[in-house]
């Protein structure tokens, strides 16, 4: 999504983990390490949030960017080769797959334009700082990701990249050496 341009209401770093334990709750999935991304866009996101039209489209309708969803219609796009990618456990289209869910959730109908286009906006307010905070929070919920060991585990168990195992390594303070 075009980020420069849209401010999302604040929401700290907390309130988006547990959006993201709500969501596995809703869907039995609190204790399993690996999240099935694809299926919960395709199947199960539409019951949290009415309105999400999945669709998975051709590359060049989206120019560079791998997904997309309309703030204002809810249309949810990916691109087919990310989609593909996420299908195959992917560890990087998986995030890309888990950030756009993130905007779907929290971000249909609720961003408003930045007064001037490209103006500083901040963080707690920055639609692609809270997706990102999102995606790391599903795939890696603090609750299961606290007690791993080394990088290896963390990528191993929840079928993330390593620069996303250490982005929530960082984020969370967990004791692994980065
Ligand atoms: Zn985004």
């Amino acid at each position: 999504m075009s980020d420069i341009y849209y401010q999302a209401p604040a929401r700290s770093g907390d309130n988006i983990e547990s959006l993201a334990d709500a969501v596995r709750q809703a869907f039995n999935l609190t204790h399993q390490d690996f999240f099935p991304v694809v299926p919960f866009v395709e199947l199960g996101l539409q019951h949290m949030q009415p309105g999400i039209e999945f669709d998975i489209v051709e590359g060049d309708l989206l120019g560079a960017r791998m997904g997309a969803v309309n703030p204002l219609t809810g249309a949810f796009m990916i691109r087919e080769d990310v989609y593909e990618g996420a299908v195959r456990h992917e560890p990087r289209h998986r995030f890309t797959v888990a950030h756009e869910a993130g905007h779907a959730l929290m971000h249909v109908g609720t961003l408003n334009r930045v007064p001037i286009p490209g103006a500083k906006i901040l963080t707690y307010c920055d639609p692609e700082w809270q997706a990102n905070r999102f995606a790391g929070a599903l795939l890696m919920p603090r609750h299961l990701v606290w007690h791993a060991r080394t990088i290896d585990e963390i990528t191993t168990r929840f079928g993330v990249s390593r620069e996303a195992a250490k982005a929530r390594i960082k984020t969370l303070k967990i004791g692994i050496s980065i």
